[in-house]
């Protein structure tokens, strides 16, 4: 197993299976699926039944059950990023939604255990948000290709070379990396925040990391020149124009919405971009007949669930990251409280800067990724 320098406390990482390997994950844990449980979560059953088979349930329902039990004993929520499977986001997840969405959650919650269902920058984001409160990570093998991609060294590096330029920081990094950049952004403000720290800064180019393709985009967008990193994340760019042109040929009529950490021709060849938040509000707001997601696979299965009259084509790229957070990991993160994520101080103060330089940017339609806008783009990859 590669183990990230997260800062978390050493693992015993999936004991809870030893010697139980051909028992499912909630009987090797002594659950299962009994009258009492039917009873405590079949209202859970009715809201996923579109995506989840009932012949899948009942290996879901007993951890479901003493999750949700789990999180009243241990004063917990679980924050639930878009990308996780229908099971966890619909049914033990407290706060749903994107990076953006979730870190506003984590500043503002009350319970003194948060979970993370994501990966670990993101549960780094919410120990910086709320450092008094115990941040849970589920696996420690929930990593991202993105942020492994770049470091403070490297971000230090940068502004030695180019001095005077503010630097945006994607919140797919770590910690170390926030904390040596000016403000951070989503893909759902990305366009918004280069815009805005451009006009404060009174610059026409900006240092933007680490992704070249978000990077790539918002210059189209924006037409602000962009010094970028050659990070990418490994779901979005394995997507090609290719790809979209077989979806259209085999599914006439179909909606594709696309993810700006796509390539930007898989953007250009797509009828609309934004982050996964964005993407989800177009399927509540325009209900098309058939619809494409490019972005991580389970984001459909929860776009469906809320939307049962919309057809979803998938075509699926996981995260592995991501898919190491489980019902079971959840339930074992819970019972042993493991694993708690830790930020150095120092280093939380100033990423917290620059994440609170990012909040205190009230969302605006304008940040949205506008199909009918593409000005000549001007990107120097380092
Ligand atoms: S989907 Fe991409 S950016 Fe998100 S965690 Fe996975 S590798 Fe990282």
């Amino acid at each position: 197993m590669a183990v990230l320098d997260l800062g978390v406390k050493p693992s015993s990482e999936g004991s809870s299976d030893a010697g139980s390997r051909r028992l499912s994950p909630a009987a090797a844990r002594g659950l299962v699926y009994d009258a009492a449980v039917k009873a405590e979560t079949d209202h859970l059953y009715e809201i996923v039944r579109h995506v989840i088979s009932p012949l899948e349930w009942p290996a879901y329902a007993p951890l479901i059950a003493a999750i949700n039990r789990l999180k009243k004993e241990r004063d917990a929520v679980i924050l639930a990023h878009n990308y996780m499977t229908a099971e966890i986001f619909n049914c033990v997840g407290d706060f749903r939604g994107d990076s953006l969405g979730l870190a506003r959650e984590a500043a503002k919650v009350s319970a003194k255990v948060i979970v993370q269902g994501g990966v670990h920058f993101m549960a780094e984001t919410s120990k910086i948000l709320s450092p008094d409160k115990t941040v849970l990570i589920p696996s420690l093998k929930a990593g991202c290709s993105l942020a492994a991609s770049i470091t403070g060294a490297d971000v230090r590096l940068i502004k030695a070379r180019y001095p005077g330029l503010p630097v945006v920081t994607y919140v797919n990094t770590t910690a170390e990396v926030k904390a040596e950049s000016d403000i951070c952004c989503t893909s759902s403000n990305a366009i918004q925040v280069v815009e805005t720290i451009a006009k404060e800064w009174g610059v026409d180019q900006v240092i933007m990391l680490p992704d070249e393709y978000l990077a790539k985009n918002v210059a189209a967008q924006t037409g602000i020149k962009i010094i970028s990193w050659k990070g990418k994340c490994e779901v979005h760019e394995r997507f090609t124009a290719d790809d979209i042109a077989e979806i259209r040929a085999s599914h006439p009529g179909a909606i594709i919405l696309a993810h700006p950490e796509c390539p930007p021709e898989v953007v250009a060849a797509s009828d609309f971009t934004g982050s996964t938040g964005a993407m989800s509000d177009y399927v509540e707001d325009y209900k098309p007949q058939k619809v494409v997601l490019i972005t991580e696979c389970s984001m459909s299965d929860n776009v469906a669930v809320a939307n049962p009259d919309v057809e979803f084509i998938k075509p699926c790229n996981l995260c592995p990251h991501m898919k190491v957070i489980t019902l079971e990991a959840i339930y074992d993160a819970l019972k042993e409280m493991r694993y708690e994520v830790e930020v150095d101080p120092d280093i939380a103060a100033r990423a917290k800067q620059a994440v609170d330089a990012m909040l205190a940017i009230p969302p605006a339609p304008a940040g949205k990724f506008d199909p009918t806008r593409h000005v000549p783009d001007s990107l120097e990859l380092i």
